[in-house]
């Protein structure tokens, strides 16, 4: 499944879906296996399908986090946690 790219809003993996239809042709469609979130489209193409997902993929904005030291009150003790930073 490698021809996908990581899902574009939580970086999970995409499947193609074969949408069957009685009396019409077969569509394809991709969903993310982990947020569920899909293409919406029906593409007669499994090619189309796989590049309109690959299009969105490759947008999304990169997500920078940096490592933080934390005190945890309740337990007393420091931590290491992750912030999300801009740029
Ligand atoms: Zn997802």
């Amino acid at each position: 499944m490698s021809e996908l790219k990581p899902c574009p809003f939580c970086g999970g993996e995409g499947c193609i879906q074969r949408h069957e239809f009685v009396g019409y042709t077969d569509t394809f469609g991709i969903v993310c296996l982990d947020c569920g979130c899909e293409t919406r489209q029906f593409f007669t193409h499994k090619k189309t399908a796989v590049r309109a997902w690959n299009r969105r993929a490759d947008s999304a904005p990169t997500i920078n986090t940096k490592q933080v030291k934390y005190f945890d009150e309740d337990e007393n003790v420091w931590k290491i946690g992750e912030v999300i930073v801009s740029e």
